[in-house]
């Protein structure tokens, strides 16, 4: 095929665009990417010559090699690996298939055009990383098992090349052009055999496969001679005992492992003997990857038996609320041609996931009882993640039970993350029921009218602003024999005898006003389905209920940014009888209840109760222009 010249995606411009014009403190971590992906193509055809050895072709001494050229100024990293067809280097290289990217992306744009690199290592930019050090990339690969290669070129600006071309054996070339400054002994040097060895020693000493450099050495004639050398040690971190692994090496391990460019979180490493033999060495991430809750997002640990890779990305082991859990498990006992159906169905996967589980949870329950402010980065991150776990599992007291006491929720106490134990814990004797409230943040709920009482009795109120938590608390039920009651409910109530007093006092006015508050009603319509008198407002004049049960207003938000605008909350305007509008409406009300006055007097009660729940009433116009009416009368 012809030599073609392709546009890099608009998402793959972007990111090369940042790549390029960044300052990078650590330029050095190119290698250690291009290594890990030179690893991991040799993984990938180790598992698919299990199933097709003449991909092999009698080659199965798998090697990576690293070749500086001080003529050249480049250096070339090759590998025997799996190799790209042309439509892998299109897809792999010219696109990037992330979901998220763009918004991400557009993230980092906001921040005033300045590059956080802890910020792109939540993205990983993997082989674009080798545009930090280069200004020309050639990729030149044969697929195995194929006969033509291609030769893929690009400058980082927005198009790249791709032809035919000739190479003799499997596997990925690439050939990285240094940048002047990389490539001298100004400030960095890449083609010095000793920086390159150092580097490799430091990040990419336990790659599975050799790293294999020329060495030169003269002799006292000036012969030279050239010594290929592995400069690896290629033992598996995970393999070594615990107590000799300096926390530095773990951290070096994730990101070339998982290609993470931050350290992890927390790393968990175990070893576990007797019937069910496995290694496992987990992290959790210190954040979560962009496309973490999409569709797309993939999961799973990496699988070893003895040292040698099996395959990637089981979701076996740990359930998805997990997912976020980054890691590998490594058992003799799963045979190195098992296939991911028989791996769904292994006792062994099973026996060793329910372990690593449960070691997960008692982890996060300690790392919450003595690390607090730890815990709450990890929620800030990952907490969605199991509350919606506790969604997903509505008819699973088991995993409820798990979970219950690791969700952290906003109090309207200064804004505080508390635990449910906390908030039961705080609660006044005669308090019977958990409080929650949805709203955008504590501020804005506690601001709320029906707050007013609960404050003003020292309560507090679990605020529920992520969208998932009044979904993962009406799965709970209940926590340690208490329900949960929404605060803007009908059947919300305080439980002291002064309000069950004011709520009577309240009841015996409503009978005596039936008429009234059924002329509201019809005033407003039907969307609304009943107006009442309430005891539970204290200097706010109007609220909006919602039923006892059903959804909730918010989740009407929800289901109707998912296309079902059928899930709808009920909806019960309340008013507060000590609040002058009352009289003011009482005294309307005896115009007739068809007077204009009337009418829109009700409509912007309604309106306003709508305001205060973020909710824009049908025609903000005409609501504006009767405010301006009233302004000037
Ligand atoms: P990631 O490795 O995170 O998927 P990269 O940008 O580093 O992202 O690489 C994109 C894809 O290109 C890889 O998933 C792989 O399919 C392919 N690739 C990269 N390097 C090689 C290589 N040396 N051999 C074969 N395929 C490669």
């Amino acid at each position: 095929m012809a030599k073609e010249t392709l546009e890099f995606q608009a998402e793959t411009k972007r990111l090369l665009d940042l790549v390029i014009n960044s300052i990078y403190t650590n330029k050095e971590i190119f290698l250690r990417e291009l290594i890990s992906n030179a690893s991991d193509a040799i993984d990938k055809l180790h598992f698919e010559s299990l199933t097709n050895p003449n991909l092999l072709e009698g080659d199965d001494n798998f090697e990576i090699f690293v070749l500086p050229d001080k003529n050249t100024k480049t250096l070339t990293i090759s590998d025997n690996g799996i190799g790209m067809t042309r439509s892998e280097v299109i897809s792999n290289i010219g696109t990037i298939a992330k979901s998220g990217t763009k918004a991400f992306l557009e993230k980092i744009k906001a921040d005033d055009g300045k590059f956080d690199e802890e910020l792109i290592g939540q993205f990983g930019v993997g082989f674009y990383s080798a545009f930090i050090v280069s200004d020309k990339v050639e990729l030149i690969t044969k697929r195995a098992g194929e006969t033509s290669a291609v030769k893929w070129t690009s400058e980082g600006a927005g198009d790249y090349t791709i032809e035919d071309c000739e190479k003799d054996k499997r596997g990925t070339t690439i050939i990285l052009h240094l940048k002047p400054e990389c490539s001298s002994d100004e400030e960095y040097n890449f083609l010095e055999t000793h920086t390159l060895e150092t580097l490799i020693k430091k990040y990419s000493d336990y790659i599975r496969y050799p790293i294999k450099m020329n060495f030169v050495s003269r002799d006292e004639n000036d012969k030279e001679t050239i010594e290929v050398r592995t400069v690896n040690s290629m033992q598996p971190l995970w393999s070594r005992n615990k107590a000799e692994i300096k926390p530095a090496e773990y951290d070096e391990f994730f990101k070339h492992q998982f290609h993470e460019w931050e350290t992890p979180l927390e790393i968990y490493h175990t070893k576990a003997e007797g019937t069910t033999e496995y290694t496992a060495l987990l992290c959790i991430p210190k954040r979560a990857a962009v496309n973490l809750y999409y569709a797309d997002y993939e999961g799973g640990l990496q699988l070893y038996s003895r040292h040698v890779y099996i395959m990637d990305k089981c979701k076996d082991f740990l359930p998805d609320y997990l997912r976020f859990v980054k890691g590998l498990v490594d058992s003799p006992d799963l045979p190195l041609n098992i296939s991911r159906e028989i791996l769904q169905q292994s006792r062994e996967v099973k026996k060793i996931g329910n372990a690593l589980e449960k070691n997960i949870l008692k982890q996060l329950a300690k790392m919450l009882k003595n690390d607090r402010a730890k815990y709450e980065t990890f929620w800030l991150e990952f907490g969605k993640s199991l509350k919606i776990g506790v969604y997903n599992s509505l008819y699973d007291e088991k995993v409820k039970d798990n979970l219950k006491d690791l969700l952290l929720f906003t109090s309207s106490k200064e804004g505080k993350l508390i635990t449910l134990a906390e908030y039961v814990e705080n609660m006044p004797e005669n308090q019977q029921k958990i409080y929650c409230a949805v709203g955008n943040s504590a501020e804005t709920i506690s601001k709320m009218p029906q707050m007013e009482m609960i404050q003003e009795r020292g309560m507090e109120v679990l605020c529920l602003i992520d969208p998932v938590d009044e979904f993962a608390i009406s799965a709970l039920q209940k926590y340690a024999d208490k329900d949960f009651q929404f605060i803007n409910r009908e059947d919300f109530e305080l439980d002291d005898e002064e309000a069950k007093k004011a709520k009577s006092e309240v009841e015996e006015l409503a009978k005596s006003h039936e008429e009234l508050l059924k002329d509201v009603k019809d005033a407003i319509g039907d969307e609304v389905f009943q107006v009442r008198l309430t005891s539970g407002l204290k200097t706010g004049a109007v609220c909006l209920a919602t039923g006892a049960t059903g959804p909730s207003l918010n989740m009407e938000k929800t289901f109707a940014a998912m296309n079902n605008p059928f899930m709808k909350a009920v909806r019960i305007l309340e008013i507060n009888p000590k609040h002058e509008i009352f009289k003011k409406l009482s005294g309307l009300h005896a115009l007739g209840k068809d007077s204009a006055d009337f009418k829109d007097f009700c409509n912007l009660l309604y309106a306003q109760a709508l305001l205060i729940e973020g909710i824009m009433p049908k025609n903000p116009v005409e609501l504006a222009n009767k405010i301006a009416d009233l302004m000037i009368k």
